[in-house]
């Protein structure tokens, strides 16, 4: 589907696809994972065989799903998709693993939410290109085992620490996703804009690029907010002043900050005194989920220095006192 059509429909998921590179050269920023992988999959074709596979870690937005795109697209191969959390049982995956061709690439989002049952079966799979298809119930159990066709596995996880250690070794080829500087999210928003056909100026795309959490799914959501404002309250040119309206009236701050990031360190600051304090009970104090608050709000408070992870629990950092307009408490004499 076109990108006007989806755009009409207003249908964020397929507008993110439409947006999405499909080849490594179309990819912004991530140079060293770029050439490493470009690598891998060159000398893969070369021998005429399916690259290693590929695990890809990092937070939400940074491009996962678009290098398994790309990886499959590169080496010519469909590629089918799946989560961690929508194979509940060993037989979902067995199914999965046995309708693959030669060569295909299985990406698996959010491969650290399977199944314990299922991540055993994947082990095999990935080392050996066999499953052990368990029929029948109990003590008259057997094991069939079925060859599958060699594939390539390209898991994603927001974080490659919550995988068991025997599943991320079998990654031959691991990439950890860091987020964008200013500079490459403000290529990755002139490229949408291109796309998209918003006219905008430098500091307007600028602006938006320097508050999108170092982010390019972030950095195209703000671009079609700030086209919307752009578009009803001004003359359709995103302008700086365009831009900051736009962006204050949807709550992102100056430094890129969303709601969830602010409350974050609002409860730890106001409710806690600035920590520490675990995160469960964080996350309970700002109505999340805990993962929500570790793999999405945190991993950029940190990068930014408003966060600090001790042994003891988190801590707010002088700049996000100062971020929040409050004084920070003196230091506790022990
Ligand atoms: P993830 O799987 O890590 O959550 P995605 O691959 O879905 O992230 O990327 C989200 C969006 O950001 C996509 O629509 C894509 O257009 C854009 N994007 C991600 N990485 C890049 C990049 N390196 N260059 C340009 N656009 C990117």
């Amino acid at each position: 589907r076109s990108l006007t059509a989806a755009e009409a429909e207003g249908d964020e998921r397929a507008v993110e696809a439409a947006l999405r590179p499909r080849s490594l050269d179309e990819v912004v920023g991530q140079g060293r994972v770029r050439d490493q992988l470009g690598l891998v999959l060159e000398a893969a074709r070369q021998r005429g065989r399916a690259p290693d596979h590929v695990l890809l870690s990092g937070p939400p937005g940074l491009g996962k799903t678009t290098l398994a795109m790309i990886i499959a697209h590169e080496m010519g191969v469909p590629l089918r998709l799946t989560s961690g959390p929508a194979i509940t049982h060993a037989g979902d995956l067995a199914a999965i693993l046995s309708g693959l061709n030669e060569g295909e690439v299985l990406f698996v989002d959010e491969i650290h939410r399977m199944s314990r049952p299922a991540e055993e079966m994947l082990y095999l799979a990935m080392e050996d290109f066999r499953v052990d298809v368990i029929i029948g119930k109990g003590p008259g159990a057997t094991a069939i085992p079925l060859e599958i066709p060699p594939f390539t596995l390209v898991g994603a996880t927001t974080r490659a620490g919550l995988l068991p250690g025997p599943l991320r070794d079998r990654f031959g080829f691991t990439a950890h996703l860091e987020f964008y500087e200013p500079h490459e999210l403000d290529l990755i928003v002139h490229r949408s804009a291109g796309l998209l056909g918003v006219e905008l100026t430098e500091e307007g795309s600028a602006e938006i690029a320097g508050r999108s959490r170092g982010t390019p799914r972030i950095a195209n959501r703000l671009l079609r907010r700030v086209r919307d404002y752009a578009q009803v309250r001004a003359d359709g040119v995103v302008t700086r002043q365009v831009a900051e309206a736009a962006l204050d009236l949807y709550e992102v701050d100056a430094l890129g900050l969303d709601r969830l990031d602010r409350s974050v360190l609002d409860v730890l600051c106001r409710r806690f005194g600035g920590g520490p304090v675990g995160v469960s009970t964080l996350a309970v104090a700002v109505g999340e989920e805990r993962e929500t608050v570790e793999e999405v709000a945190e991993p950029f408070l940190v990068r930014n220095g408003f966060l600090a992870r001790t042994p003891r629990g988190r801590v707010a950092t002088a700049a996000a006192w100062a971020h929040l307009g409050l004084d920070a408490p003196p230091p506790a004499v022990d």
